[in-house]
């Protein structure tokens, strides 16, 4: 049966397939989580396996990886990364900082609410969530790319008044300008 569905799925939508399966991670990490990208990229975790391999270059990549608890200052890294991405682009978030603050929840200069400037598509709770945890995440990307619901990208799109709101409260009227400058967004 299983064969059968998947047989179906590459007959008629043959670009999930590739979504799915070319996943391209900017090298770009922040917080403790980025210790463990090396092991999860080589042997014994091996995330080629996945179709994944890390790119140098945002312009093309697909996959933003949120490894950590986030600075104000970082957070202005990260939004021009995800801007000069590929669509369809995807972002996988881990660890508890990205989701709630963490252990920084009180901290002056750290984000507590990924979702509030960024679109994320899988979290991953844990700190540190270990390499398996991480692999785990990636599945589930997989799986909801399938079904067509890893559309973060699209939401970014459709709701970008609500997300320049946040990222202009928290980054200031300069950062958007800047932004704009950015031959990408104009
Ligand atoms: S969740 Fe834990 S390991 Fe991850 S960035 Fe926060 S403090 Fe570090």
């Amino acid at each position: 049966m299983e064969k059968h569905k998947r047989a179906k799925m590459w007959l008629t939508h043959p670009y999930k397939w590739g979504q799915k399966y070319s996943l391209w991670p900017v090298h770009f990490c922040t917080g403790c989580g980025a210790i463990e990208m090396p092991p999860t990229m080589l042997a014994p975790y091996d995330a080629s396996r996945f179709g994944m391999g890390p790119m140098a270059s945002p312009r093309q990549a697909n996959l933003l990886l949120i490894t950590g608890y986030m600075t104000t200052k970082t957070l202005k890294y990260v939004i021009r990364t995800y801007e000069q991405m590929l669509t369809p682009r995807y972002v996988l978030s881990f660890g508890s900082c990205p989701i709630d603050g963490g252990l920084y929840y009180t901290s002056y200069n750290t984000i507590n609410h990924l979702e509030w400037y960024l679109p994320v598509d899988v979290w991953i709770a844990g700190c540190m969530p270990r390499p398996e945890a991480f692999l785990m995440g990636v599945n589930r990307l997989m799986e909801e790319i399938e079904a067509g619901r890893a559309d973060g990208y699209k939401r970014y799109e459709e709701n970008i008044d609500y997300y320049r709101r946040n990222q202009e409260r928290t980054l200031g009227k300069e950062f958007l300008a800047e932004l704009k400058q950015v031959e990408w967004l104009t």
